[in-house]
């Protein structure tokens, strides 16, 4: 990304900036202090975490929003002081490449919708974060890495926890070795979802357990090794079928990596709980909770304490995917990562198929 990219309005050149004594003029020349980001769909995680984090932010700040709901765009119009003119629907939202004050769409839809909002956002020329799981296919990931390399933006998951001093300080005892190789990993990640009629449970809007916090279980095992699995074996159940007829509410998965590490691994909407144990050959290492908005925090064998405060994971997040937009520098976590986790959960979906180790 060029700096020029992130100069504001339009047609005044450089030039100008450097011999107007119009100091009006030379502000709309510098380049943006922070990106304007849109959220697109207003549900639960952008109302409750993202426009809230997005008042901590100091490189983003909330410029618009898309939504299917004009109720929805009256209040937050009015709780945000967002302009009408940054205020898009469903239909009318690929006209947002018109609109400077805007930088990144930020995609927060059920995750079968993830592909057809980041492509879009991709043609109008903006760059997109999305939220996890990135998509229901490789398939469907590999068409949203090409639509932003093919349209010059970049394209950013939104996994908060890659952001997480807490988390980026197990991935190191990995990258360092501090306590030998690692020998296994257990990790989970689940809580009790109460609701009966939601998208969660919808096979063709991307429900299921293991996208969902499956991907925080299987991203404890990932990170902590530093490796990518070679093989799986899954199991999927469910104690209420009456609720989880089309998706599986619990996943039981095994991973082998290249080094020989194993991890156990289970999520679940059914139960309660969100702890990643690491035993290497030297020593071990845990974690509860591993994938908190807040809060994350665990122990070593050696006496280290991994406990560090942050004001708020998704601001942090946010703060850095615009820094590096801004420098022009790699993106934390890429199309490419969340396409790595989706790779592994077909193939968990097709060891549960045919009850076979898959080779991934
Ligand atoms: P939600 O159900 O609360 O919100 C979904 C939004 O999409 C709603 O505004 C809804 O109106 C809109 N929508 C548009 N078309 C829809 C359709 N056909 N069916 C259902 N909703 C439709 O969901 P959420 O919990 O906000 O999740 C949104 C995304 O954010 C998902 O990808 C989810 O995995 C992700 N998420 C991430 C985190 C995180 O920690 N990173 C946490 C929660 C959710």
């Amino acid at each position: 990304m060029k700096r020029r990219d992130f100069l504001s309005t339009t047609a005044i050149t450089g030039a100008a900036t450097l011999f107007s004594a119009n100091s009006l003029l030379a502000a709309t020349l510098r380049p943006k202090e922070k990106l304007g980001i849109a959220l697109v769909g207003l549900g639960y995680y952008s109302t409750d975490l993202l426009a809230p984090a997005l008042q901590l932010t100091e490189k983003a700040y909330l410029a618009g929003i898309v939504t299917g709901t004009p109720s929805k765009a009256e209040t937050w119009k009015k709780k945000y002081n967002i302009p009408d003119k940054n205020i898009y629907n469903y239909q009318n939202f690929d006209q947002i490449a018109n609109n400077p004050d805007i930088d990144v769409v930020y995609v927060v839809l059920p995750p079968s919708m993830h592909r057809e909002f980041v492509v879009r956002a991709a043609k109008a020329g903006k760059h997109v974060f999305c939220e996890k799981p990135m998509a229901p296919s490789v398939a469907d990931c590999e068409a949203m890495i090409k639509a932003c390399k093919d349209n010059k933006v970049k394209l950013a998951i939104g996994y908060r926890c890659q952001h997480d001093p807490n988390i980026q300080a197990y991935m190191q005892v990995a990258k360092e070795q501090k306590f030998g190789k690692v020998k296994m990993v257990t990790s989970a990640a689940g809580y009790f979802d109460g609701r009966s009629n939601h998208w969660k449970q919808s096979k063709a809007l991307g429900g299921g357990v293991m996208g969902d916090m499956g991907v925080y279980a299987l991203q404890g095992a990932r990170l902590a090794t530093g490796e990518e699995p070679i093989s799986v074996i899954a199991q999927a159940s469910t104690t209420r079928p009456e609720i989880y007829k089309e998706v599986e509410e619990t996943m039981m998965f095994m991973l082998e990596f290249p080094s020989g590490a194993r991890a156990s691994c289970q999520t679940s909407f059914g139960i309660n709980m969100n702890y990643l144990q690491v035993n290497y050959e030297k020593g071990w290492l845990k974690m509860e909770p591993q994938s908190g908005y807040n809060g994350n925090r665990g122990s070593m064998s050696d006496g280290t304490i991994i406990n560090f405060t942050i004001k708020s994971q998704q601001a942090k997040q946010m703060d850095e995917d615009c820094a590096a937009l801004m420098a022009g520098t790699d993106l934390l976590a890429p199309g490419e990562e969340g396409l790595r986790d989706i790779r592994v959960v077909e193939a968990i979906y097709k060891s549960v198929k045919t009850g076979q180790l898959v080779k991934i």
